[in-house]
């Protein structure tokens, strides 16, 4: 790939949550979440700043629903910061279920994100926890934000899983840290929880907000006219 082929430098990627237990066979199965993979190893190549985060959770999470007697997942509950939707025990600190799919194609340059390491807050959001005021931190103590402005990141493209919660949420997030946000939906996977009472499921309510915030949907090979108008 040439460099005359990537996106300005001013334009950063963000793969979200691609590891074992988001894709089939998982414990936290996205369907179809495989499928994206080979559209963002090709992505990816675009891009000089690629940040990958990891869902990286203590065990005993208290997004797991069974760290609360008598729930199931899926079903919500009230956190200190506000409501929470349970999930099954999922990418458990360096269980096989929180690597990495091995068909992603990694860099020696990509910037890793470890997200949801607080065993009280979960952390769909790379830029804030659940509680919309706790970061999560690279290593070296920089926020998401921080490292992204640092570089002079200005246009923030979303990939990964799922849609409808994680990818959504840092979207919606780099808007209000003053990124333009879009999301790459084909290269996206949903849970697509149904609505209560046949209202819209999870991914009908993400693109509506998606949408109000101001976030791009679009297409991976659309991204190319989006951001590098004639
Ligand atoms: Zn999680």
């Amino acid at each position: 790939m040439s460099q005359a082929q990537r996106f300005s430098d001013d334009t950063a990627l963000v793969i979200v949550d691609v590891q074992n237990d988001f894709c089939p066979g998982g414990n936290l199965a996205v369907p179809g979440g495989d499928e994206i993979i080979e559209t963002i190893n090709a992505l990816k190549k675009k891009f000089n700043t690629v940040v990958l985060t990891k869902d990286w959770h203590p065990a005993g999470h208290q997004s797991f629903a069974s760290s609360h007697d008598g729930k199931a997942p899926l079903e919500l509950i009230n956190m200190p910061y506000g409501p929470q939707v349970l999930w099954p025990d999922h990418c458990v600190q360096d269980s096989e279920g929180a690597a990495f799919h091995t068909n992603l194609a990694l860099a020696p340059t990509d910037l890793i994100l470890h997200k949801g390491t607080n065993a009280a807050i979960d952390s769909y959001s790379g830029f804030f926890e659940n509680d919309g005021k706790t970061r999560p931190q690279f290593d070296d103590g920089k926020t998401l934000t921080e490292a992204l402005r640092e570089k002079g990141i200005k246009n923030v493209v979303f990939v990964g899983l799922a849609y409808d919660f994680c990818v959504g949420w840092h979207a919606l997030d780099a808007i209000k840290e003053g990124f333009n946000a879009l999301v790459a939906k084909d290269a996206t996977r949903s849970i697509a929880i149904p609505g209560a009472d046949g209202g819209p499921d999870t991914d009908a309510v993400m693109t509506d907000q998606l949408a109000q915030a101001g976030a791009i949907v679009t297409e991976t090979k659309a991204l190319e006219n989006i951001l590098r108008p004639a």
